[in-house]
């Protein structure tokens, strides 16, 4: 997506080899429209799979997830982290490491929104080590839904996410794929999808 490689270009901030800031645009101050352009763009992406549900994790992808269904006009749902591993009979339940963090939590959806009737698009901001996104995909195949995509907003395509979640068959759309980056320097894999 043209415009949001160029925003990032512009006012993203790269904090070391392996981690962008996008804070002024995207994740802390949110800027509504490119949101919308992005929710337009997945929706037109997967407008021809069924979707029936948008899911995403708190709290960046909201406002992504947000968008997306809004263009799809379908429901969407927010997985809820948990610290306590307690489980309940009442939500789906999968544990995420975080890296970043060094940390393992709970994310957690309640039974009562998701079915083995749903076909389910997961939407959120950054694909990186893949762990958020496949703790959604066993939440969704937990519940016997079908997960029918993936869309992040940015792909840090050095590391492993893609490569992990590629191996499970899933169709993966990333609107801004970097394949390098450094203080001076930002790379991304061609083409930008309009
Ligand atoms: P994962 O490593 O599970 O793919 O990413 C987990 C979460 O960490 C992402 O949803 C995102 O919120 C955050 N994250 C990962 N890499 C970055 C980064 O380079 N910049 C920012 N701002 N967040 C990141």
């Amino acid at each position: 997506m043209k415009e949001l490689q160029e925003r990032i270009m512009r006012d993203g901030k790269v904090l070391s080899e392996s981690v962008l800031k996008v804070d002024s645009f995207l994740n802390h101050q949110v800027d509504p429209q490119l949101t919308m352009n992005i929710g337009q763009t997945f929706a037109e992406l997967f407008k021809d799979e069924g979707i029936t549900k948008v899911l995403t994790i708190e709290a960046s992808g909201i406002h992504f997830a947000m968008a997306t269904a809004f263009a799809l006009g379908v429901p969407f749902i927010y997985a809820k982290k948990k610290k306590a591993i307690t489980l309940s009979e009442e939500v789906y339940a999968a544990p995420v490491h975080s890296f970043t963090r060094q940390e393992t939590y709970q994310i957690s959806v309640s039974r009562q929104y998701l079915s083995a009737e749903d076909r389910v698009l997961i939407v959120d901001d950054f694909l990186a080590t893949g762990a958020a996104l496949i703790g959604l995909t066993q939440i969704i195949k937990e519940s016997g839904a079908h997960t029918v995509g993936i869309g992040a907003v940015i792909e840090k395509s050095f590391q492993e996410g893609r490569g992990l979640l590629e191996q499970t068959g899933i169709r993966i759309e990333s609107l801004a794929r970097i394949k390098s980056m450094s203080v001076n320097h930002m790379e991304f894999i061609e083409p930008a999808t309009s």
